[in-house]
């Protein structure tokens, strides 16, 4: 089979042959569908993050499949079902986090495209009781952004309180903003939308936002002090060196009592907090990791039900380097996916 390897962290990714992996009792094997590009692919190839991934590894959490074989154990799914593999491609299932149903801040997960080898390929294992059924009428090359910029903010914006009567701010309109947006203004709120390209402030438009503020030219915090402040800033914005000026412009934009999401992981991302105007404003910082196996069953039935739009093209998986080289230059209309069929 064709798969992408990430083999040194400061060279390209290489596409090699790798033979066919032979499903473990408890694992599926899925002939990837369709497997979206999301920024975390990025910081993995090129070793961002505190915790890097053991060398060589297969990227690629957005995956989308059909079942080919099953392993002894596996009940729960069959062959010809169609799945999605995520960022959890396993938690332990019995610890207090598991048990309580947050598996994402399970200690002993392992990660899809990171910590096991991921999507970016013809064929792809997985964990029987962690893949999600995507269900009949979503189209795989949809499905394959929903599965992690999909998940993630829908989780995001449960998690900042959106709701009817709520501002919510969202700080870069890529892969995982523009679908912050939907389930945003799905939720009841005014939405804002921040980012620093003229297509992706077009895109905001477009998808019905409230107000667009272009970060290159305007002050984003006095824009929204004059339209009273955000009651949610969700900061998912990243680039190279500006990013930690947006994280900050996203805390400036809160009124008081407001939440700053941070979403975005960029490489040393620092924030340093004012701690008297934190406090008197009573302003709540919260991380925000993925989401869990319903989140993204309730992602695909709204997705199923019409409710939200992925935008996205199609790129063939060879040209790996050239779509990373895409992202990184802002050129990418939203999301970019593998198209494997
Ligand atoms: P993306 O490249 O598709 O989108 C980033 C967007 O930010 C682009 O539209 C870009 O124009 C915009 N931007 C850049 N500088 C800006 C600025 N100063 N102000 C406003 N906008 C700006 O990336 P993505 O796939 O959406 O991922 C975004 C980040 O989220 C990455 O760091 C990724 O690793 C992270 N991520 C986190 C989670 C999580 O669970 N927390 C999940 C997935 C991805
Ligand atoms: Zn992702
Ligand atoms: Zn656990």
């Amino acid at each position: 089979m064709k798969a992408t390897v990430v083999r040194e962290f400061t060279g390209p990714i290489t596409v090699e042959d790798r033979p066919l992996p032979e499903p473990a009792a408890h694992q599926v094997r899925v002939r990837i569908e369709a497997s979206g590009l999301c920024h975390t692919d990025i910081h993995a190839a090129r070793g961002d993050w505190p915790v890097r991934p053991a060398l060589p590894f297969v990227p690629g959490h957005e995956g989308v499949g059909i079942v080919d074989a099953v392993g002894a154990s596996v009940r729960c799914v069959q062959v010809g079902d169609r799945v999605a593999l995520p960022w959890l491609a396993d938690a332990c299932g019995h610890c207090d986090q598991c048990v309580l149903g947050w598996e994402t801040l399970c200690l002993t997960q392992h990660n899809t495209g990171y910590s096991v080898d991921g999507s970016h390929a013809e064929y792809a294992l997985a964990h029987g009781d962690y893949v999600v059924p995507v269900p009949d009428g979503v189209d795989p090359l949809d499905a394959a952004p929903l599965t992690c910029a999909g998940v993630t903010t829908y989780k995001t914006v449960k998690l900042a309180g959106a709701r009817p009567g709520t501002r919510v701010l969202v700080s870069g309109i890529g892969g995982l903003g523009h679908l912050a947006l939907q389930y945003a203004r799905l939720a009841g709120a005014e939405t804002v939308g921040v980012d620093v390209t003229d297509d992706k402030l077009a895109l905001a438009r477009e998808l019905g936002v409230d107000h667009v503020v272009d970060a290159r030219t305007e002050d984003v915090a006095a824009r929204l002090r004059a339209l009273g402040g955000a009651d949610a800033a969700i900061a998912v914005a990243v680039a190279v060196a500006v990013s930690n000026e947006s994280f900050r412009a996203a805390y400036g934009s809160l009124r008081r009592g407001g939440t700053l999401v941070l979403v975005a992981l960029p490489t040393d991302g620092r924030l340093e907090l004012p701690v008297f105007e934190t406090v008197l404003n009573g302003t709540k910082v919260v991380g925000s990791i993925v989401g869990m196996r319903q989140d993204l069953a309730e992602v695909f039935r709204l997705h199923a039900l019409g409710r939200t739009r992925v935008i996205r093209e199609s790129r063939r998986l060879e040209d790996i380097n050239a779509a990373v080289e895409e992202v990184l230059a802002g050129k990418v209309s939203a999301r970019l996916v593998f198209d494997l069929r």
